[in-house]
């Protein structure tokens, strides 16, 4: 049994003159309902054979089948079974094939009747891909080689082969086919196949073709070849639309930047068939960047974790001043990279790119969103032989590499809106803590007031010794209530940005002097360790607001006094540091700071020993003040000590008043409103 050798090979080792014709399927289905038309027809008892690819191919036409089988007794239909097609006697023969059999891949038709002969003996070509189901029953562009004709020895001979072939897989049917051999192939006696027919076939046989049904059939041909090339180019353009969508669709939904520019090299590498896709970020003042996600074809040599150059790079340069994918279809002749066009340093380096990387055909585009430059996307070819690029492909790179845009940007808002959302969480839990806070060190002193009072109140038989002591706890725990509730009014001020900061250039020794004044009425001043100002007469002028300026100096000093005992020593010196800024420094001999609380000291409600067992008063607010009035005017403070019982030094820098003109204008005017804040200051 020959399964391996076809049909149509069989007939024209036999005619080896005869070339065969290329049909699509459709013109195949139309020759074929014509030549069972004719059956139908006519008044002859055929023989007929009709082998089809699949059984399902049969099904279609199985009703004409039936009527044929009307006509003749000598029917055979093949087909490889699917379902319940078998080996089967009935109003006709059938005949299942082996589906590795070559029949699976041919498709024939013999009619031999005394008035009409004929054959169309064709094995399908060019099948691009191996066929599902739904392709084979749906492509009509699906192509067949082979043979049809109205000349008799050919046709004789393909029912002689087929007959052969029915015999291979039914042998009882013997004597039925050696009955259609004696009573259809017994006409086999023609010289040639070119010859006239014979008389005894009857007038109406001709043995070729009418040339009017010949060009018939070419023409139904090429139209049959022009709408397959529409198809095709409809298939393409179908495909690269599916791309773009899966690329879009993938892309879109992942909010992680890394994944993104994966996944989008990897699917456009892989739907264009490219040999190497790369994606990076980059900015247009950028002097490099890295290669992290890539795809290459099979064995091509991978670029990742390279640095790509960009500063001085042309091909960087045009795509980014122009905002427009370039393409370069030879590396080899085009001239931004011969030595000619492009200077030394940058011609050496693209030159070694191109070879190290065997880029002969690339294409740059960018990844853009608004016109901002988020990143660059290169496609290389990398065999010997350059391409051209399709402008389909370009475009297509073009909507993908702007998908890509629109993604990160999403992705990277996605990111902001998660960072804005932790800051915001912080914030409540800050707000949350220092409500919490708050109301201690608030409740505390009421606590005692309202001790205080009560008692004052029931015990109307206290001595009047402890009723003074009373009282008098009573106004300094109020008085403490007074200063936290200002300090705290004062520090959410300056948090929230409310405050108006007034400008002006001041002399740092009138400042100095105001503070120290505000500190002396507060504190009995034989109580005040010795203060020394060791501030040169002569400095600059510096700008800040006055107002606040006091504040801190006098912040500093009532810290230096309440933590240092009356026999120490404090100072007060300012030093230009060498920039726009002076350096105040308030030093003292006093308890000093452990190098470990040095930061924290200018947290909020930040008090060593805590507020309860403190000695010396305060809020706990003062030094956050400090810092927050202190960045207001762009300059830093910090503290310094040698740790316990060290003393302390804190420093704050101040921006100096530099245009020497204003500088006098605005002396005159420090002058006329130095009462003014003299006033101020005392009423606080
Ligand atoms: P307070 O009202 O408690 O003084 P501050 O914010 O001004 O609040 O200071 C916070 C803490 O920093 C103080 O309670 C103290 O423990 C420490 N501190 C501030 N200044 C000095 C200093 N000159 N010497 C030692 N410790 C200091």
């Amino acid at each position: 049994m020959s399964k391996s050798k076809s049909v149509v090979s069989q007939l024209l080792e036999s005619f080896p003159d005869w070339r065969p014709q290329m049909y699509f399927k459709s013109s195949l289905t139309a020759l074929s309902h014509a030549m069972e038309d004719r059956v139908l027809a006519g008044s002859d008892a055929p023989l007929v054979i009709a082998s089809f690819q699949r059984e399902r191919f049969y099904r279609q036409e199985a009703h004409r089948y039936k009527r044929i089988a009307g006509k003749s007794d000598q029917v055979y239909v093949l087909a490889a079974p699917e379902a319940d097609f078998t080996n089967n006697s009935d109003i006709y023969e059938t005949i299942a094939f082996e589906p590795t059999d070559s029949l699976a891949q041919e498709w024939h038709l013999v009619v031999i009747g005394k008035n009409y002969i004929s054959c169309l003996v064709c094995e399908e070509k060019s099948a691009t891909a191996p066929h599902t189901k739904a392709s084979l029953a749906m492509d009509t562009s699906r192509r067949f080689e082979g043979i049809w004709t109205f000349d008799p020895h050919v046709s004789l001979k393909a029912a002689d082969i087929l007959l052969d072939k029915i015999l291979d897989y039914r042998p009882e049917l013997a004597p039925k086919i050696k009955k259609a051999r004696q009573e259809y192939l017994s006409l086999t006696d023609f010289p040639t196949a070119s010859s006239e027919a014979s008389p005894q076939l009857g007038d109406s046989i001709h043995n070729n073709p009418d040339p009017f049904v010949q060009r018939l059939v070419s023409y139904l041909q090429a139209g049959q070849y022009k709408l397959l090339k529409a198809h095709k180019s409809l298939s393409i353009k179908q495909q690269k639309e599916q791309l773009l969508n899966s690329v879009t669709d993938s892309i879109r939904r992942s909010l992680d930047t890394e994944e993104i520019l994966q996944v989008a090299v990897q699917k456009l590498g892989e739907g264009l068939g490219v040999c190497r896709c790369i994606v990076y970020r980059c900015h247009e003042k950028d002097s490099t960047a890295v290669i992290n996600h890539e795809f290459t074809g099979p064995g091509i040599k991978s670029v990742k974790g390279k640095t790509w150059q960009l500063k001085h790079n042309p091909l960087f340069e045009e795509v980014v001043g122009l905002r427009e994918t370039l393409t370069i279809d030879n590396t080899s002749q085009d001239s931004r990279l011969t030595k000619q066009s492009v200077n030394k340093e940058a011609g050496k380096y693209l030159q070694n790119l191109v070879k190290t990387c065997s880029i002969s055909s690339w294409l740059l585009v960018p990844v853009l969103y608004q016109d901002h430059l988020l990143g660059m996307m290169e496609l290389h070819h990398c065999e010997p032989q350059p391409i051209v690029w399709k402008p389909d492909d370009v475009a297509l790179v073009d909507a993908i590499a702007t998908q890509v845009g629109v993604a990160l940007i999403q992705a990277e808002s996605y990111a902001n809106l998660e960072d804005l959302n932790e800051q915001l969480a912080a914030l409540d839990r800050t707000r949350s803590n220092l409500v919490a806070i708050t109301g201690h060190e608030l409740r505390t002193p009421l606590s005692t007031i309202q001790v205080c009072l009560e008692s004052l109140a029931t015990e109307p038989d206290m001595p009047e010794e402890l009723r003074q002591v009373m009282l008098n706890t009573a106004l300094s725990d109020a008085e403490r209530m007074r200063n936290l509730v200002q300090d705290f009014l004062t520090l959410s001020r300056l948090e929230s940005g409310r405050v108006e900061w007034n400008l002006e250039p001041l002399s740092m020794n009138e400042c100095i002097d105001l503070s120290l004044s505000h500190v002396r009425s507060r504190v009995n001043s034989q109580s005040l360790p010795a203060i020394a100002n060791l501030v040169p007469p002569e400095l600059p002028l510096v700008q800040a607001d006055g107002e606040w300026l006091v504040e801190v100096l006098a912040k500093l000093l009532d810290n230096a006094c309440k933590f240092t005992q009356e026999n120490g020593q404090i100072t007060i010196k300012v030093a230009s540091n060498g920039s726009s800024q002076l350096e105040v420094t308030v030093s003292d001999t006093g308890r000093g700071i452990e190098p470990n609380s040095l930061e924290t000291v200018f947290d909020r409600f930040y008090q060593e020993e805590g507020s309860l067992r403190r000695s010396a008063g305060g809020t706990g607010l003062g030094l956050a003040i400090c810092r927050q009035i202190v960045n207001g005017w762009g300059g830093k403070i910090w503290a310094e000590s040698e740790g316990k019982n060290q003393g302390s030094q804190f420093h704050f820098t101040i921006p100096v008043f530099d245009d020497i003109s204003q500088n006098l204008e605005k002396t005159k005017k420090t002058k006329k409103t130095k009462t003014k804040r003299n006033n101020r200051i005392s009423s606080k």
